[in-house]
C-alpha cells in the first residue's frame, strides 16, 4: 500500500489518460490510489473551468446516452449537465416505460440500440449486475450509475472527492457509516474504495436487518481494514471524522412491515451532532427522507450540498476520460 498522501494537485500520472480511453466504470475495485490521484486532478481542472467559462468545447460531437430504468435527481442531472457543459448532448431516457423496454425488449438489445447513436451509455437499473451485462453487449463505454444494491462506483469517486475537499486527506480518517447498510449501494462501494488507504477505520451504524453485507465486509477485511459494527451512534460518533448518512432504501424491502420498523432509526440534528468533532464532515448521498434535520444544514460540517455540486466535476472528469480527452 503507497504511503504518500494523496494530493489533487499533483501533476497527473503519465498514461493515465491512454488507460481509461474506451473504459467501461463498473465498479470501484477498477480504480487505484494512483487513478484516484488523476480523477481529482481533472475534477480540478473542471472545476476551474466551470468557474472561469461556464461551458467549454472539450467533448464537442461527442453524445451520451443517459438510460435510467430508476429514479434519479442528482446523477442523472450532474451527468447530463456534465455532458452539456464539455459541449457534448444527451439522449435522455429517464423514464424507460416510454422506450420500448417497456414492450420488452432486452437490455443487451437497448444498450445495443444506444450506441448506435451514442459515444458513451450511462446506466442505472435495478438488478446488481446489469451494468456488467450492459458493458458485455456494447462497444462503446458504459458507466454504472447504481446496479441495484450493487455498486455506485460514480457516487464513491464524487464521496472521496468530497472528502479530500472537506478535510484534506483519505488516510487516517475514521468514517463512520450510519443507516441502511444491507440496501445502500453507495456505501458498499465507498467502504471497498475506502479500503485501499492507510489509517483507515470503518464503523458501521445500522439495525439489525441492515447490516453491511459479509461479502464487503470480507473484501474490506482483506485489505487490513478495521471493521466495528454498533446498533446506535452515541459509541461511534465521538471519534468520527466522516459521518456518512443514507436513506433506509423502501423500494428494496421485501415486507414493508419491515420498512415501518426500521424508517427513522436515525436522525441527525444539531443535538445530536454536539459530541462529534469541530472538525470533520457529514455527508449523504441524498435525497434524505428524514435521517438529517434540516436544522442541521447550516453548520459548516454539513457538506452534502457541497458533495452534489463536487458530483458534477468528478463526472465531467470521467466522460472526458472515458472519451479520450481528459
Ligand atoms: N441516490 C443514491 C442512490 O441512487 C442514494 C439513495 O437513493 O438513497 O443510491
Amino acid at each position: 500500500m503507497p504511503t504518500q498522501p494523496l494530493n489533487p494537485h499533483l501533476p497527473f500520472g503519465e498514461n493515465k489518460q491512454a488507460d481509461w480511453y474506451g473504459k467501461d466504470i463498473l465498479s470501484v475495485k477498477q480504480f487505484s490510489r494512483d487513478d484516484l490521484q488523476y480523477v481529482f486532478g481533472v475534477a480540478h481542472e473542471m472545476r476551474g473551468m466551470v468557474e472561469r467559462v461556464g461551458t467549454f468545447d472539450l467533448l464537442k460531437g461527442k453524445i451520451l446516452a443517459n438510460l435510467f430504468y430508476e429514479p434519479s435527481t442528482r446523477t442523472s442531472s450532474s451527468f447530463t449537465a456534465a455532458m452539456e457543459r464539455l459541449g457534448g448532448s444527451v439522449i435522455p431516457i429517464n423514464e424507460v416505460k416510454y422506450s420500448s423496454v417497456s414492450k420488452g425488449e432486452s437490455l443487451p438489445d437497448t444498450i445495443r440500440t444506444l450506441e448506435c447513436y451514442a459515444d458513451v451509455i450511462v446506466l442505472r437499473h435495478p438488478e446488481t449486475g446489469s451494468a456488467a451485462i450492459a458493458a458485455k453487449a456494447a462497444k462503446k463505454p458504459v458507466i454504472n450509475a447504481g446496479d441495484g444494491v450493487g455498486e455506485h462506483p460514480t457516487q464513491a469517486l464524487l464521496d472521496t472527492f468530497t472528502i479530500m475537499e472537506e478535510l484534506g486527506r483519505l488516510d487516517n480518517l475514521t468514517v463512520t457509516m450510519l443507516g441502511d447498510l444491507k440496501y445502500g449501494r453507495t456505501v458498499h462501494s465507498l467502504a471497498r474504495l475506502l479500503s485501499q488507504f492507510s489509517g483507515i477505520k470503518l464503523n458501521y451504524v445500522s439495525p439489525d436487518i441492515l447490516r453491511m453485507p459479509k461479502e464487503v465486509m470480507d473484501e474490506v477485511a482483506a485489505k487490513g481494514v478495521p471493521q466495528a459494527e454498533f446498533a446506535s451512534l452515541e459509541k461511534a460518533l465521538p471519534e468520527t471524522d466522516v459521518l456518512y448518512v443514507t436513506r433506509v432504501q423502501k423500494e428494496r424491502f421485501e415486507d414493508p412491515a419491515d420498512y415501518e420498523k426500521v424508517k427513522g432509526a436515525y436522525v441527525i440534528d444539531p443535538k445530536v451532532m454536539k459530541a462529534a468533532k469541530q472538525e470533520m464532515a457529514v455527508m449523504h448521498p441524498l435525497p434524505r427522507v428524514g435521517e438529517i434535520s434540516p436544522d442541521f444544514d447550516d453548520d459548516p460540517r454539513a457538506a452534502y450540498f457541497r458533495q452534489m455540486e463536487y458530483g458534477l466535476y468528478v463526472r465531467m472528469a470521467l466522460l472526458a476520460m472515458v472519451l479520450g480527452k481528459a
